[in-house]
């Protein structure tokens, strides 16, 4: 994770309405690298892969997406939007992109206007989603939005109804829908290979060390550990389970650091009730590491030991171990978005979808600050 200061962040976008004309001054059809930039951009249309803006570009950006996207078949990276005038060099000439391809927070809505990008990708801090998704949609582009999809409800539906206005495609960055460990939790799940689940249990957790970082900070992130990494547990007993709950009960657990965690919970534990009675524990913490997601089913237990990393995953069943290849998670996600754009299919982690999960974390912070079981 990029340790970025809130001053730090001020003083570069501060600097970023001058950074941007001087950068596109120096830009012309004679200059080498430029050209080389825009052949690779050709190259890729001409190899029908859709460009993609990523916008936001800190640690999950940097180290997760633009690396899959070197190995993505059916899209490519074509353009950054920051509000970081200093990255802007390295990432140009790391990803060879062009200076038309290049955007910040202020002119972002020109994007509209450049036909090397299909989807834009949001990939700043939660309380930034909405804004930035419907400016998205409002410019023509189709998207992509990273987990937790929004702060509320409310901004789920206003993102949802700004892609259905504009005719474009919106999915979220839920990258387990496409490994195979997780994938095998609910093909036994849903296909009842072992009966009938009767409960599940999942946590998800790791020590959040710097104290100034935007997660907890609750105006831009929403919440605590629930909203980052609990929300994959919550996404686990859905897809296992195939099914969404329909009451919450919760507990906040102790501070071990109130001065860290003053408006966020340090951790929680919170129950979905399924229909059919299954109950499912969660716990999500930024104190602990926590990575599983088990079910215990009439025929017995299948479970992830390690749930929910970039790779790394392992599993058993009733039957011995799982054994899969490891994928590149974002890249099979992205290439998956890019083909249903294509094909004009839908995609299997919709808008629709986080705003499920979003609807879900509002209950269970409900149900922690009520200490009362909340109907979904
Ligand atoms: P990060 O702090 O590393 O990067 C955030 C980016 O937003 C930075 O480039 C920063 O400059 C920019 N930014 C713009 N306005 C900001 C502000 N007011 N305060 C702080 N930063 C600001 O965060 P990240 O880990 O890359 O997370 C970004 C998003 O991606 C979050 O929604 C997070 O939940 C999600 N994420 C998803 C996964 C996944 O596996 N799907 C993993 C990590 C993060």
């Amino acid at each position: 994770m990029t340790r970025i200061t809130r001053r730090k962040f001020i003083t570069d976008v501060g600097l970023t309405t001058l950074a941007i004309p001087v950068l596109s001054s120096f830009s012309d059809c004679n200059n080498p690298s430029e050209e080389k930039d825009q052949n690779h951009i050709m190259k890729q249309k001409k190899d029908g892969k859709l460009g993609i803006a990523l916008v936001g570009l800190g640690g999950y950006a940097g180290g997760q997406l633009a690396p899959a996207l070197q190995q993505t078949e059916h899209c490519y990276l074509a353009g950054i939007v920051t509000g970081t005038p200093s990255k802007i060099e390295q990432w140009k000439s790391k990803y060879t992109i062009p200076d038309a391809n290049v955007y910040n927070y202020q002119n972002f809505d020109s994007i509209k206007d450049n036909k090397d990008i299909d989807i834009v990708y949001v990939v700043l801090p939660n309380s930034m989603h909405a804004e930035y998704v419907i400016r998205a949609a409002q410019a023509g582009k189709h998207v992509i939005c990273e987990k937790p999809m929004a702060m509320n409800v409310k901004e789920c539906d206003d993102m949802i109804a700004a892609c259905k206005k504009a005719g474009k495609m919106l999915s979220i960055g839920y990258r387990l829908h496409f490994e195979p460990y997780n994938l095998e939790m609910a093909r036994l799940g849903t296909k009842k290979i072992y009966g009938n689940i009767k409960k599940m249990s999942a946590g998800f957790g790791f020590p959040a060390r710097d104290p100034n970082q935007w997660r907890l900070n609750k105006a831009l992130s929403g919440g605590g550990p629930l909203v980052d990494v609990g929300v994959y547990c919550i996404q686990g007993f859905c897809y296992t389970t195939g099914l969404n709950p329909i009451a919450v009960t919760a507990k906040e657990g102790p501070k071990t650091d109130p001065d860290k965690f003053k408006n966020v919970e340090e951790s929680l534990t919170w129950q979905m009730e399924m229909p059919g009675g299954i109950i499912c524990e969660g716990k999500s913490s930024y104190a602990e590491n926590l990575n599983f997601l088990k079910a215990d089913a009439e025929k017995g237990t299948f479970q992830l030991t390690s749930a929910y990393g970039y790779g790394g995953q392992a599993g058993n069943t009733p039957e011995g171990p799982m054994n899969f290849p490891r994928v590149n998670q974002q890249a099979k996600q992205m290439d998956d978005f890019a083909q249903a754009i294509k094909n004009n299919r839908s995609t299997p982690v919709p808008g629709e979808m986080g705003k499920r999960d979003v609807r879900i974390i509002e209950a269970i912070y409900e149900a922690m600050n009520t200490g009362k079981r909340v109907t979904i």
